[in-house]
């Protein structure tokens, strides 16, 4: 465009798994205004707050534009030449000294699917190991590991677009207003317009109960034992689908068995919900004809998280729900790019497509695709190579796009970790808390200064486009990581990011048939395995990606830590619908941040009275980890025993507090429970 001309670019939101499709106003070289995409999937011309206004952050002062090198604890600005030959030399050092291991790598769902498959490249070949990981692993890594062993397939089984002909919903620990904004405009839809049913399962009164038929407000920690209940009565009142189960599914005996103990009366002792809401919950869902199942961190981010994943497959599979439209169990990935940074292989035991690192026939062909040997071992898990670094045995560590000093649990023993590495990158567009303790800044291009694809919640893989240029010296995370693999000697020839593309198509069966070529007319969700197929609305039609669906009975376990008379409450943490992750990015957007500009706990008001607490009082908060200080919010969205924290407030870090117990598969912390103590400031 001229100078004072105005053009548009058609993009997909940088934000949350929805992916909504929004058009970029550009004008004299800045983003001035961002709008919806009229009838475009998935968002059909909808955006949230944060899609619509939060752009000031591409243009804010603050952004890198050049990289850093730090000496005598003070950054410098370097050259590309200079940063980069710096960085490959230091790697390379740690190598030989230490071995492949002493090197790790985060990727980052907020990079594109090229730059992710760019990164695990890098560390696979480069750093000669698979310590590669991202974020999922705070997310939704119980739901990779949950659902691949039930179905086969780790993905959100249906499509955003099915809600609106939904029967009924199960949401559970899922505040979808709020993280998934638009997306939860086609739930509402289907239940204000369509008559459909919603049974909410959530310990806070999230903005969905007032459109539920049903709320269940279980103890946080309780979610195998109300999906127990559910199931117990379903098949007490002859509503499970046998014939489904007959044909389709495995290991059904087993399952009745577990769940003949978990009578309403049982559930509502472990959980705190009346029995006769459990029972009105299960008919609703039992009787429904097409059930869809929504949830999101409330379920996986706990340390029996992965078997509370396996217990909505089992409600899922013994009520027919799954392998049909308008059904199936779906988790709502959280950030923009989170379902294809797993797909892409930033994960420490799979290649791109779930191919498992361990299988020397897959290995076998990315070796020879790649031309390099590859290690037949599994990689560290993210909450691993932090421990790992504490006690010196990963010595370098390479961070894409990733702040872990915020994001991670427990996050004094974060910060002394990574100050423990002999050398830290962190390639990212701020100068978060991490970069901080960074030995090398590397200033990146975001999202609307780089052509690539994202995929979102649905597996639907769709165009980023470029419509500005980055600030000052800053680069797209492909060229900054092509440029490092080839001054360490991988010699990669990449010269945009379809060409990238090209090679992931070629490696990675779902996404076989997916090309720019074909992005450029229709968005793709995988499995698309090749140039003629249409690519796959809702997974396991006629049979699951494993076979048989398996049912895997679990019991009712209690979280890692219960309330005492030391740390008397639960604390559990969430997000809030005008922030994003550690605000990196909504804290640099003015109208968007002031609308939450401050860290508030929500206390219910008996416990606010028994403290001696009013609205906007300051209240210190301690759990064994450590302790913040923050605004008291009164209010009854909260259950008496039980305060609620967001997590983006660097300044009252909720990470300070957490815990750091993992689920034994997932290796996922347990977010959602700790005890706390809370105190008047
Ligand atoms: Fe962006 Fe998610 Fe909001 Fe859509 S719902 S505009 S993808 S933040």
């Amino acid at each position: 465009a001229r100078a004072g001309e105005t053009n548009k670019v058609l993009t997909t939101c940088a934000y949350c798994g929805v992916g909504c499709q929004m058009w970029l106003h550009v004008k004299d070289g800045r983003v001035v205004k961002v709008t919806g995409v009229e009838n475009a999937v998935p968002n059909r011309g909808r955006l949230c707050v944060k899609g619509r206004f939060g752009y000031d952050f591409i243009h804010s002062p603050d952004r890198l534009t050049v990289p850093l090198i730090k000496e005598n604890g003070t950054f410098r600005e370097a050259s590309w030449d200079e940063a980069l030959d710096h960085v490959a030399g230091r790697f390379a050092q740690i190598l030989r000294a230490h071995g492949p291991r002493s090197l790790a790598g985060l990727s980052s769902a907020r990079v594109t699917n090229e730059e992710n498959y760019l990164m695990q490249k890098l560390v696979r070949t480069g750093f000669k190991s698979n310590n590669i990981d991202h974020c999922a692993r705070l997310c939704h890594a119980s739901t990779v590991a949950g659902l691949a062993a039930s179905f086969g397939s780790g993905a959100m089984t249906n499509s955003i677009a099915e809600m609106e002909d939904a029967d009924a919903f199960i949401v559970i620990g899922s505040n979808t207003t709020e993280a998934h904004p638009v997306l939860s405009t086609f739930v509402k839809r289907a239940v204000i317009h369509n008559g459909a049913e919603l049974v909410v399962i959530d310990p806070r009164r999230i903005p969905l109960v007032a459109h539920a038929a049903v709320w269940l407000r279980q103890r946080p920690g309780t979610d195998i034992a109300v999906i127990n209940g559910l199931m117990h009565v379903i098949i007490r009142e002859n509503l499970a689908d046998e014939p489904f189960i007959a044909e389709r599914c495995e290991n059904y005996d087993a399952l009745q068995k577990v769940v003949a103990s978990y009578t309403p009366e049982r559930v509502e002792a472990l959980s705190g919900i009346p029995a006769e809401d459990l029972i009105r919950a299960a008919r609703i869902y039992g009787r429904a004809g097409k059930a869809m199942i929504l949830y999101a961190m409330g379920i996986t981010q706990h340390s029996c998280g992965t078997d509370n994943v396996k217990s909505l497959g089992n409600l899922a599979m013994l009520t027919g729900n799954v392998g049909r439209l308008s059904t199936g169990v779906n988790p709502l990935r959280g950030q923009n790019n989170v379902q294809g940074a797993c797909d892409m292989g930033a994960l420490p035991n799979v290649f791109p497509g779930y191919q498992v690192v361990t299988d020397g026939g897959i290995r076998s062909k990315f070796e020879a695709f790649w031309k390099a040997p590859l290690d037949a071992e599994v990689g560290l898990a993210l909450t691993e190579m932090l421990p790992a670094a504490a006690e010196g045995r990963i010595k370098g560590l390479f961070i894409l796009g990733e702040n872990p000093v915020v994001s991670d649990p427990d996050s004094h023993h974060v910060s002394d970790a990574l100050k423990n590495l002999g050398f830290l990158v962190v390639q990212d567009i701020f100068l978060t808390e991490t970069g901080r303790l960074a030995d090398v800044v590397l200033p990146a291009a975001c999202f609307a200064e780089k052509d690539g694809t994202f995929t979102n919640t649905e597996r639907r893989v769709q165009r980023v486009r470029k419509a500005v240029e980055p600030p000052g010296q800053a680069r797209a995370d492909w060229r900054i990581l092509t440029d490092l693999a080839n001054r360490m000697g991988l010699g990669w020839r990449y010269d945009s990011p379809e060409s990238i593309f090209e090679e992931i198509a070629a490696l990675t069966p779902s996404y076989g048939g997916i090309s720019y070529k074909r992005l450029e007319r229709e968005s793709l969700q995988w499995p698309c395995p090749s140039a003629d197929h249409p690519g796959t609305l809702f997974l396991h039609k006629d049979r699951f990606t494993r076979g048989k669906g398996v049912f895997f009975p679990v019991e009712h376990q209690d979280p890692f830590e219960l309330p005492d008379d030391a740390y008397p409450m639960i604390l559990t943490t969430g997000r809030l619908l005008y922030q994003y992750h550690t605000r990196t990015m909504t804290g640099r957007c003015e109208g968007v941040n002031a609308l939450a500009p401050l860290a508030e706990v929500e206390l219910n008001p008996s416990d606010a009275t028994r403290l001696q607490l009013v609205h906007g009082d300051r209240a210190r908060l301690t759990t064994r980890r450590g302790s913040i200080t923050v605004h008291v919010q009164v209010t009854e969205r909260v259950k008496a025993g039980v305060v609620f924290m967001p997590f983006h407030y660097a300044e009252a870090a909720a990470n300070i507090l957490t815990v750091p117990a993992l689920d034994p598969v997932a290796k996922i912390p347990e977010f959602k429970v700790c005890a706390v103590r809370v105190e008047k400031e």
